[in-house]
């Protein structure tokens, strides 16, 4: 599959990249780097993004992501990156479907809606898979390349610490440190940058939480109006669930926030408790221990019915 994709990627002159919609630092880190690799083969490159990139990534210029609507059509191929369905495509299906895609991805339940699919469910991000790929177009790495794959690999493992970390993610990222990124200022930027307003709005959403099943399940609902009460967007939210996930003897956590006329559900496990079973009968997807899904009906009937659901999936 590399090589088919490395020979149409060869083959094309300007190339869309396209991350999903509300970006994580893994889809937006992968883009990045397949861009600035591309460029130096000589290819016309650009990455589409207009939602509001998460503060741990927000200090990623807008030099190297933009609205590129207006590339579409003079676009002669293009790479979907960390998007496991069409619906989460950040254009539109409809604007790409007579192009080539090249559906590159590390979620199980991707549904290979490309020409050509490159789906790795034992890379621990998309930004491994692109690693392998800059390697396999024999384009030489360098440390602005590094360090977009660095933020994607080093956001989707939750810093190397979930089970998607293998042997071969930790040999990657050697390899990116060996290009000379600076580390120290990078965690910095990711992990130690957060506005004074989000942590705020963290505390009062964390004091929110309340936890069913004997204390297994953890459950955050964030009304739109907490998000006005701080003046931030949906991303404050961010981290969250991870929080209510981390608490001692819950195995499973659940955050709901209402974004825009939605309701967006992340979802967080510990172990062997596999959460994209249940995001899956919402009609989303994603790993083992992290998944979601959107969904148009209230929160507080979202959130009923999920919390039954985890009670007879799991059978708390
Ligand atoms: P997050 O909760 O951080 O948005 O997403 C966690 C995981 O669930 C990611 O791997 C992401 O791809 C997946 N995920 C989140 N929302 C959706 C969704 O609406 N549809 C699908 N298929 N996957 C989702
Ligand atoms: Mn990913």
């Amino acid at each position: 599959m590399f090589s088919d994709i490395v020979m149409r990627i060869n083959e094309a002159k300007r190339i869309l990249i396209i991350p999903h919609i509300m970006p994580d630092g893994d889809t937006i880190g992968s883009s990045i780097a397949l861009k600035l690799a591309l460029q130096k083969i000589g290819k016309t490159v650009c990455v589409h993004n207009i939602d509001p990139l998460p503060d741990d990534i927000s200090f990623i210029g807008t030099e190297y992501i933009a609205d590129a609507t207006d590339f579409v059509a003079s676009a002669d191929l293009v790479i979907a990156l960390d998007s496991s369905d069409k619906n989460r495509l950040s254009v539109p299906f409809e604007d790409i479907c007579e192009f080539d895609i090249i559906n590159i991805d590390h979620h199980r339940t991707n549904e290979n809606y490309g020409l050509l699919n490159l789906v790795l469910p034992d890379a621990s991000a998309t930004g491994e898979i692109i690693y392998n790929l800059i390697v396999e177009m024999g384009i030489e790495m360098d440390a602005e390349i590094a360090e977009n794959l660095y933020i994607a690999i080093s956001t989707d493992t939750g810093r190397f610490l979930y089970s998607n970390t293998h042997p071969e993610t930790m040999k990657i990222a050697a390899k990116l440190l060996e290009t000379g990124i600076d580390i120290d200022n990078l965690n910095i930027q990711l992990y130690q940058n957060q506005p004074y307003d989000k942590v705020m709005f963290e505390s009062e959403a964390m004091l929110s939480m309340k936890l069913y099943y004997k204390r297994k399940l953890s459950v955050v609902c964030l009304e739109k109006s907490l998000f006005e009460k701080y003046g931030l967007n949906h991303t404050a939210s961010d981290g969250i669930v991870e929080r209510a996930r981390n608490i001692r003897g819950v195995d499973i956590s659940f955050l709901l926030k209402e974004v825009d006329d939605s309701v967006k559900v992340s979802m967080r496990s510990k172990g062997d408790f596999d959460v994209s079973k249940i995001a899956g009968i919402f009609g989303g997807g994603g790993h083992k221990n992290a998944a979601g899904f959107v969904t148009i009906h209230p929160l507080s009937e979202i959130s009923k019915r999920l919390i039954e659901e985890a009670g007879k999936q799991y059978g708390f």
